[in-house]
């Protein structure tokens, strides 16, 4: 039976939050097709995709197919139990799940590849437990789950919504945030202006992101604009003379920042790759990270703001600063009472850390012992007014940014920024707007499916709002906030989401997709002839896996501890896989 594209099942309804988000009420379209008796059709797979494969769409895959095992084992158990009678009419129709997971780029991960900090590799180490998902393909014939790997796959662009949507049993949007959060000021466009994303993206090696190579290099060694001087010099390990300004308090601005400072020798153990080392040089002279709010208010966590404070400890060459005014200038009875809240403790520990920080900073000051080279400074209760270009009409490009002082007005937990009417000018070179990330609707959602104020897909518990076989998971249904263990709750929140719909009405699935697991025109293998009529080079898991083996050659490693040389373009990885690598 032909089901209806999504385009026409949202559009064909009027929207209301009040039936139409509530988990397991999906309709049939043909109601001839739905029958109160017990199943009496064979048993057979169930299909699901996954849009996306960062660790929201891998933690989906592994606890949906645990989710389906452990289903399908209760089932026995009962049927066993009660074998004197009929037990069809209470059995799941369903003898396990096969999942495919589709990727935009030929290699998986996501934020763990493109976004986790590169010296931060314990992190990293989370693609070991995603690679044993794909690996962990039971023999069907035991009812176990199968999870497929398609990368290279663009939805919205390659296959639409709407096609997987009428192809499986279920859809899950895993697909994250690809934009960013608006900040409204004016000089965004100046040339040396970057957001995070860009940032971060281009100093791990994301192919969309090569661009960004061109412009810090600009900022860091060409400055005049004139070739001369100090271009070459990042190729020599030489540190930067730059200034560079970070915007947000949040845990990305302490990445960018880090990675700004410690520069090649800090770095050429990690997987940056070796063309970003040679624009970072040695990293660059001073780097400012500047929050709207206070240090009670900050969004960055202890662990990271401590590593800032410990580079020089540790051999980097960077100091960490902050201003002891600044920090009791946040100190409002309002903030005293964040502090005290249970809420509060982490907050009271990188209250102890900056003080402590600040009053190195001021001892620092005094002695006349040898200063650090490079600086990371906070700072706090500055609010961004625009950015100003150095007037030069032969080479316009950042040279400053205005901030307004700031203090802090509200209840606690609610305290504002509110200007004082005080204004500072900080030197710049590069800027870095590192307010957060932002999310996007793909191709075939319609205002109704899409929050576009909170750039989230609207979702009640992960089911998408609306009669649709749709589910959401990660940054693009709870916005971009979380750590990567902060999916596993949130995937097992949609994975329980899913087992409603199916188990509310498997008939209706089964009448949706009448057939048999032999139908080339379901899942897998109607994705495949899809992607295959379109020509689309879709990448496997296992040629995947042989990507993986050729970015971490000896041969390509500049040393005996660089975990990987990402390929820096999707051409590079393609034509690996033509040359079996
Ligand atoms: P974030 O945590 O949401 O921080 C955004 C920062 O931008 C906040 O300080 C916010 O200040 C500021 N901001 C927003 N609008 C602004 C404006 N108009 N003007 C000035 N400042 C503005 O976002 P993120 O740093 O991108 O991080 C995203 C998520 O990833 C977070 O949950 C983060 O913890 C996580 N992450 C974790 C790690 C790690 O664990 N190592 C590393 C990276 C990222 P206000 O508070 O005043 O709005």
């Amino acid at each position: 039976m032909a089901r209806p594209s999504l385009r026409s099942f949202v559009e064909s309804r009027s929207y209301s939050t009040h039936d139409s988000c509530t988990v397991g009420k999906r309709r049939l379209h043909n109601s001839a097709a739905v029958t109160d008796s017990p199943i009496t059709h064979g048993r057979r797979r169930l299909r699901a995709v996954v849009v996306g494969s960062g660790p929201s769409g891998f933690y989906t895959a592994k606890y949906l197919t645990s989710s389906v095992n452990k289903r399908i084992a209760a089932d026995r158990e009962t049927a066993t139990s009660s074998s004197s009678s009929s037990t069809s009419s209470s059995s799941w129709p369903f003898s396990g799940i096969d999942i495919d997971i589709l990727e935009r780029l030929p290699t998986p991960y996501g934020l763990v590849r493109y976004g986790v900090a590169p010296d931060h590799p314990e992190v990293k180490n989370v693609e070991n437990d995603f690679a044993a998902v794909p690996g962990n393909t039971h023999s069907r014939a035991h009812g176990g789950g199968t999870v497929s790997y398609f990368g290279n796959v663009d939805v919205g662009r390659h296959v639409s919504l709407s096609t997987l949507s009428a192809l499986y049993d279920v859809v899950v949007l895993a697909y994250g945030c690809q934009s960013d959060r608006g900040l409204t000021i004016p000089g965004l466009d100046l040339r040396g202006v970057l957001t995070a994303r860009q940032f971060v993206n281009w100093y791990n090696g994301h192919p969309e992101f090569g661009y960004v190579a061109d412009i810090v290099r600009e900022a860091l060694w060409d400055r005049d604009g004139n070739n001369a001087g100090d271009v070459d010099d990042a190729d020599n390990g030489a540190i930067s003379k730059a200034k560079a300004v970070v915007i947000g308090n949040g845990n990305v601005a302490l990445d960018c920042a880090r990675i700004l400072a410690k520069g090649r020798r800090g770095l050429k153990d990690t997987d940056v790759p070796s063309s970003v080392l040679d624009v970072l040089g040695d990293g660059v002279e001073k780097v400012v990270v500047v929050g709207r709010r206070g240090h009670v208010q900050g969004a960055f966590t202890i662990k990271e703001l401590r590593e800032l404070t410990k580079l020089q400890k540790e051999g980097y060459d960077v100091s960490f600063r902050v201003r002891q005014e600044e920090l009791d200038m946040g100190m409002t009875e309002a903030s005293l009472q964040e502090l005290q809240l249970a809420s509060g403790r982490p907050k009271m520990r990188i209250d102890a850390l900056l003080r402590e920080a600040a009053a190195t900073t001021e001892e620092e000051g005094e002695g006349d012992h040898e200063a650090p080279t490079k600086t990371i400074e906070l700072r706090l209760l500055m609010n961004p007014i625009r950015i100003e270009s150095n007037n030069n009409r032969n080479n316009p490009r950042v040279h400053h940014v205005i901030f307004e002082r700031t203090q802090l007005q509200g209840e606690p937990g609610k305290q504002l920024s509110v200007g004082t009417g005080q204004y500072e000018k900080i030197s710049a070179d590069l800027v870095i707007l590192s307010v957060g990330y932002k999310g996007s609707p793909l191709e075939g959602m319609n205002e109704n499916m899409f929050d576009s104020q909170r750039g989230i897909v609207v979702n009640n518990q992960g089911k998408v709002c609306g009669d649709n076989n749709l589910f959401v998971v990660g940054w693009i249904k709870r916005s971009p906030t979380g750590i990567i263990g902060s999916n596993i709750m949130d995937a097992k929140e949609t994975v329980a989401s899913i087992m409603k719909y199916i188990d509310s009405n498997p008939q209706n699935l089964l009448a949706l997709h009448e057939d048999s697991d032999d139908d080339l025109s379901k899942g897998s293998r109607g994705l495949i002839r899809h992607l295959e009529a379109n020509n689309v080079k879709y990448v496997t898991w296992d040629q995947f896996l042989q990507i993986d083996q050729a970015e971490r050659d000896r041969d390509r490693l500049r040393n005996d501890v660089q975990p990987r040389e990402k390929f820096l373009s999707v051409d590079e990885m393609l034509a690996c896989l033509q040359s079996t690598c």
